[in-house]
């Protein structure tokens, strides 16, 4: 079973489905083609387990969660991880990921749970507590930008260059390419979330996209009521 698509989550599924399945002939294209695909709120029950699975969009599209209902243990992938954050990167060009990350940790509050099973790291309690350390981190972050655009149109990828990044580098100049890359799709996906939520104005010029604040900083958005 699977949480999502990302390939360090799927690597070893080619394996695993070739000798389940003694099919040597098969393509890797057909090995590696989902089964089943769940869906928000399926039920999946084994002799010692029963789980519920929760759609979790955010960190991937078709994110899911498993919740185990008489353990009250949660299979989180990379919705909810321990120490690190999980990255948040538009999906295609209409996505909003962060609108749908929030959302998906919102869903998540609302159940029981008392241990967390990530996709990466230690297994951990305190799922509530974490949540709320993933918005403000979020939130944090939209601040940020909201002042870094406060009095001067940016693009992406300066807005990206001059936000505070949790990485081994003391300049943007020391970045490797994908650690660019990733930067400026976590920004990408704020300022998505920033203008769907109109605290940005979008301004294209040339050819180009610029992004400018409307206010300083997120004090009465959705996402603050966990907070007060
Ligand atoms: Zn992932």
């Amino acid at each position: 079973m699977l949480t999502h698509h990302h390939i360090d989550h799927v690597g070893l599924l080619y394996n695993i489905k070739k000798n389940v399945d003694c099919s040597f002939s098969k393509s890797y294209r057909l090995l590696t083609r989902p089964d089943i695909i769940l869906t928000d709120g399926d039920k999946i029950s084994t002799e010692n387990y029963s789980f519920k699975i929760i759609l979790t969009p955010g960190h991937s599209p078709g994110h899911i969660c498993l919740y185990e209902t008489n353990f009250k243990f949660l299979i989180a992938g990379d919705h909810i991880l321990p120490k690190i954050t999980p990255n948040i990167i538009p999906y295609k060009e209409d996505s909003n990921p962060l609108y749908d990350y929030f959302e998906s940790l919102d869903k998540i509050d609302d159940y029981d749970v008392k241990k967390v099973l990530p996709g990466h790291q230690n297994v951990f309690t305190g799922c509530h507590r974490r949540i709320q350390e993933l918005r403000d981190h979020h939130l944090d972050r939209c601040n940020e930008i909201l002042q870094i655009i406060w009095e001067e149109e940016l693009n992406a990828y300066q807005i990206a260059s001059l936000l505070h990044w949790n990485v081994d580098c003391t300049s943007w100049n020391q970045f490797d390419p994908f650690q660019k890359w990733m930067a400026i799709g976590e920004t990408i996906s704020h300022l998505k979330f920033l203008e769907s939520e109109r605290f940005i104005d979008r301004v294209e010029k040339d050819e180009k996209i610029f992004y400018l604040a409307k206010l300083r900083n997120i004090s009465s958005l959705r996402i603050n009521r966990q907070r007060s």
